[in-house]
């Protein structure tokens, strides 16, 4: 029996395992895939603890900092992928709003607002497989004038990208390119046909060696197995990605995973305390579903997460800014903008924390 099964079944009230597991994280070592799994398959009597272990380690990395950013959906619809969760997708019949480039001016407003929300990083997402030329020259000639006038880091999600496209990117002064894995190699299959998880994976290669930074998560509930989700962490902790959304999948009427089931609140809870735990140092942003499947719950989320949209995601709606404000400050957290100095790590390793109470920094 493993140490976890014996810690798990004991019924001990405070197992020490996942503050053993965090531990390890926090010295620098990593979980293995069967302790992530155990993460996953803990039962609910031990959330608080698995959820404490993982505000450890979120303490550790990032104070009680959260990072806001917003997304502007630059380019709606007209995709001929097939991605299974996506309204935008050709497989979709849901009634998107279907448009090309926008209007430069938008992108520069949207840019306004990001900065009044606190946001950190501005999110321009254009659909598609892959960016046209156009695509690329539209955002080498905005880029910079974001970069200019606003005090924030710019993200480009624009499809598969190959070296070249990367490389330009970087020029222009992206900063971060998000290009989600979604799930496991394994379970891809099953969610699209047009393209590949190794085309995804390539693209993670192209925006590495560009030396630009990595944002990549992936989708839980779209009916993969625990293991997909850990073989997902693991993966985007080979890659050390520097951001990592995790979405709950909103089951949008009119795309193929329309009737996929609500999420157990807690569950989430144990995903996101998962990804935290397998990848430390990563910008942890519970992502789209988290008003759906977190419900009351959101703020837990948060001992593990340090990221969040403010806004609405890329074709469902957010939660108003302002209840997103009041969540953060009632926890004792606080919104980093760009610019402020990172807390480094703050709590000695091998010291355990109390229960996932905030704690002054
Ligand atoms: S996720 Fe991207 S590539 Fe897939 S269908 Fe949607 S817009 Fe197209």
């Amino acid at each position: 029996m493993s140490r976890v099964e014996q810690s798990t079944t004991a019924g001990s009230e405070r197992p020490a395992v996942w503050h053993e597991m965090a531990d390890r994280v926090v010295a620098g070592g990593r979980l293995s895939r069967q302790q992530a799994l155990a993460v996953l398959r803990s039962d609910d009597a031990q959330l608080l603890d698995v959820l404490s272990a993982a505000y450890r380690v979120r303490r550790h990395f990032f104070g009680n900092r959260v990072h806001l950013n917003l997304l502007i959906n630059a380019k709606s619809g007209l995709c001929g992928e097939d991605c299974g969760y996506c309204s935008q997708g050709r497989r979709s019949t849901a009634p998107v709003a279907r448009y090309n480039l926008v209007d430069p001016h938008q992108v520069i407003e949207g840019a306004k607002l990001a900065a009044q929300r606190r946001a950190r990083t501005y999110c321009i997402v254009i659909s598609g497989r892959a960016p046209q030329p156009r695509d690329i020259e539209w955002l080498t000639e905005l880029v910079p004038q974001i970069k200019r006038d606003y005090r924030l880091r710019v993200c480009a999600s624009v499809g598969l990208l190959d070296r070249p496209q990367a490389d330009r990117l970087k020029a222009c002064g992206v900063d971060r390119v998000n290009h989600n894995l979604n799930t496991s190699a394994r379970f891809y299959p099953r969610i699209c046909t047009t393209h590949t998880y190794e085309d995804r994976v390539r693209t993670l290669e192209a925006v590495r060696a560009a030396g630009l930074e990595i944002c990549s998560g992936g989708i839980v509930g779209m009916g993969e197995e625990d293991s997909d989700v850990v073989d997902l962490a693991l993966e985007l902790g080979r890659f050390q990605v520097e951001a990592l959304p995790v979405n709950f999948l909103i089951p949008i009427p009119g795309t193929p995973l329309e009737e996929q089931g609500r999420l157990d609140p807690r569950y989430c809870l144990r995903v996101l305390a998962m990804f935290r735990l397998t990848n430390p140092r990563s910008e942890l942003r519970i992502a789209a579903g988290r008003e759906l499947h977190l419900g009351p719950l959101q703020p837990l989320g948060l001992y593990a997460a340090n990221s969040l949209f403010v806004g609405d995601y890329l074709t469902t709606k957010g939660q108003p800014p302002e209840e997103d404000y009041r969540m953060i400050q009632a926890l004792g957290f606080e919104a980093v903008v760009e610019g402020a100095p990172e807390p480094g790590p703050i709590a000695p390793p091998g010291r355990r924390q109390p229960g996932p109470r905030p704690q002054p920094e």
